[in-house]
């Protein structure tokens, strides 16, 4: 980069490569540099963003970037082939870190997520919340609106099931996420919940996502299953270039033409998120393999390649969930795996939610 903030002049990197450029602009100068681009023909790629941060696409970069920098308000400018920028890291190089009171995910912990696939009903809660406690897990997890494969499979207790899911969040302290799946559902979501999840079966519904960047609460976003990485990046986009800069990216296994699991979870995809985005991310072994047997392990390996969360589905009595079953660990087995995974997180310089205090 050329020029420093300090001289007053923006920060340019001529060095920097790629079909896009972007620049960033403080806040009451966006307005004069948007009418300035396109009285100089300079197409916008990004809306405004709430972070008075747009791109143009140009084949001209060298004149577009003096053009830009000579602009008054800019504070960087620079090219990147990536459209990736409000989530890359570029833009942000060190980790955005999501605080809900005193849980957080991001930083040097590994947080753990975890509660029903489905909310079923309070007794249900109240065990499955009172085992996080004991085990030192922070954020409780469980489906009210549930995205089902089949119109005939139980399809959540709507209302109800936040309400469950607010009184075990309360009785124990832990912050609660779960999956919002329509426009219509955000509002009664966002009073029950610290944290949104967007299903992969909506990662790419950009309705959705836009609605959530104004949603003021932090998001957590899985992959749609068969999404390349960059197509979650860019779902992660929508939520930001609208005003949210709380997001959180979740691994949750693609389908590949591996039949012995329902799911196949693409661990590269950790360090590729990781070195790619300053959001933290999620790994999800129990959508991501399908499989009982197959969670602890690959959970432990996607904190050995740099996860910051893992979210897993437990039940008291998993054979009678009323979903997801299979991928189901019981508050036994959920136990057990904590300090399996302490371990590993110490292994790697990281400490596991909670290992402090259970
Ligand atoms: C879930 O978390 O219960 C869920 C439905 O996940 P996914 O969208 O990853 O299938
Ligand atoms: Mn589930």
């Amino acid at each position: 980069m050329v020029n420093s903030e300090k001289s007053g002049l923006p920060m340019v990197d001529e060095q920097s490569e790629g079909r896009f450029l972007v620049v960033e602009v403080s806040g009451p100068n966006y307005t004069g540099l948007k009418r300035s681009a396109l009285e100089n023909d300079l197409d916008f790629l990004w809306r405004d963003t709430g972070y008075a941060t747009f791109g143009l696409t140009t084949s001209d970069h060298i004149n577009a970037m003096a053009w830009a920098a000579a602009q008054s308000g800019v504070l960087r400018v620079w090219r990147q082939e990536s459209e990736a920028v409000l989530s890359g890291r570029t833009w942000r190089p060190s980790d955005t870190i999501i605080q809900v009171g005193d849980a957080a995910i991001g930083g040097n912990g590994v947080a753990v997520i975890a509660g029903p696939c489905s909310v079923e009903d309070k007794s249900q809660m109240m065990e499955v919340a009172a085992c996080l406690r004991e085990t030192g897990a922070s954020w409780l997890r469980g489906g009210a609106f549930k995205p089902r494969t089949s119109p005939y499979r139980f399809q959540g207790l709507g209302r109800k099931g936040l309400e469950y899911l607010k009184l075990a969040s309360e009785e124990y302290g832990l912050p609660v996420v779960t999956e919002v799946m329509s426009i219509e559902e955000i509002e009664v979501v966002c009073e029950h919940s610290d944290v949104l999840q967007v299903g992969s079966r909506n990662a790419q519904n950009f309705p959705l996502l836009k609605a959530l960047g104004s949603s003021g609460k932090p998001v957590l976003l899985k992959r749609g299953f068969g999404c390349f990485i960059d197509e979650l990046l860019h779902a992660a986009e929508y939520l930001m270039s609208y005003g949210n800069p709380q997001v959180l990216v979740c691994e949750r296994g693609i389908r590949s033409h591996e039949p012995s699991s329902r799911f196949t979870f693409d661990i590269n995809a950790i360090p590729v998120l990781k070195s790619a985005t300053h959001l933290p991310v999620v790994a999800d072994t129990a959508h991501g393999t399908g499989n009982v047997d197959l969670v602890g392990p690959i959970a432990k390996a996607a904190i050995a390649a740099g996860a910051d969360a893992l979210m897993f589905e437990i039940h008291p009595h998993p054979a009678l969930s009323y979903s997801d079953a299979d991928q189901t660990l019981s508050l036994e087995q959920f136990a057990a795996l904590m300090p399996e995974m302490a371990a590993v997180a110490g292994a790697v310089g990281r400490r596991l939610d909670g290992t402090d205090r259970a």
